[in-house]
């Protein structure tokens, strides 16, 4: 019996770790099915364009930006999910353990700076920056960079899927922006009980608001780990108050996104190996509570 109930938890455990990613999933392409609607037969929004020469080359573009966003949230996404930044396989014991490392109980071996135990994951993680609940997975040192793409390729098809989705609705409801329009917006349920707009409108207005949502939590994450990763700083430093590994804003950025980091972010595809293992760091400036004389580089 209790085996079962042993096996049933541990199954629960499972669906309920992959459900964040499963619910992410079906509202990118939701969201992107949608968006692709507008396109395809909301567009061109006023009659008239209709006749202009441009509308499918305008549509093309844009059935083609959104298929890039797509197909970059997507494939960032499962590299993401594919590439552990855990200890697992890395070879720890060779490295000189110095200034920094710590003995993990639970893994029963000695990690190195910025590396911290995992408790969802049930594992070590290099460079550790935080738990992912969205993805059910730890961001570390080898998936920052898909994470990085990822936020940012979700932060943008939001946005056009705002712009999109709030010109459409304004055309629809063919008032422009005034006080009903606004309210709608605002408060599209509460519209659609009182019988002041149609489903269809209030359809609209809920995916635009949803949109909305989204991007301004996507935002708000994109933007915070950019100045983390200008900083050179993870998640769990900026808690701490630490910056003890800067390199300057230009070395930050190779740090994270590799040696070509000014075209890695546009597909996940090119190659762009770290300069670092992520077990040695140089160190730039002492940790709080560490004197300046104590400080080392490790490997560096
Ligand atoms: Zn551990
Ligand atoms: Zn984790």
């Amino acid at each position: 019996m209790t085996s079962f109930r042993g096996r049933l938890w541990s199954r629960l455990e499972a669906v309920c770790r992959f459900m964040p990613v499963i619910v992410n999933t079906v509202l990118v392409v939701s969201i992107t099915g949608e968006v692709m609607y507008l396109v395809m037969v909301e567009a061109p929004l006023e009659p008239e364009q209709k006749e202009r020469d441009w509308a499918p080359l305008w549509k093309g573009v844009h059935l083609a930006s959104q298929i890039f966003m797509f197909g970059n949230i997507l494939w960032n996404a499962s590299l993401f999910l594919r590439t552990s930044p855990s200890i697992r396989g890395v070879f720890l014991e060779g490295s000189a353990v110095g200034q920094g490392w710590r003995y993990c109980y639970a893994c029963e071996t000695h990690i190195p700076p910025r590396c911290s135990h995992c408790y969802d994951c049930k594992v070590c993680v290099l460079r550790k920056d935080h738990h992912c609940v969205f993805f059910g997975q730890c961001v570390g040192f080898k998936n920052y960079r898909y994470f990085l793409s990822c936020l940012l390729f979700m932060w943008a098809g939001l946005l056009y899927a705002v712009v999109l989705n709030v010109e459409v609705f304004i055309i629809i409801l063919k008032e422009g922006i005034t006080p009903h329009s606004v309210l709608l917006l605002l408060m599209p349920w509460i519209m659609l009980i009182t019988g002041q707009v149609t489903a269809r409108a209030f359809a609209f207005a809920f995916v635009a608001d949803t949109c909305v949502v989204g991007c301004l939590c996507v935002s708000a994450f994109l933007f915070f780990h950019v100045a983390l990763m200008l900083r050179g700083q993870t998640t769990r430093e900026w808690y701490s108050n630490q910056r003890p590994y800067s390199l300057g804003w230009r070395r930050n950025i190779l740090e994270c996104l590799g040696e070509r980091w000014y075209v890695a972010w546009l597909c996940p595809l090119i190659p762009s190996p770290f300069p670092g293992d992520g077990i040695h760091f140089l160190v730039t400036a002492p940790p709080s509570g560490v004197r300046s004389d104590n400080v080392n580089s490790g490997k560096n």
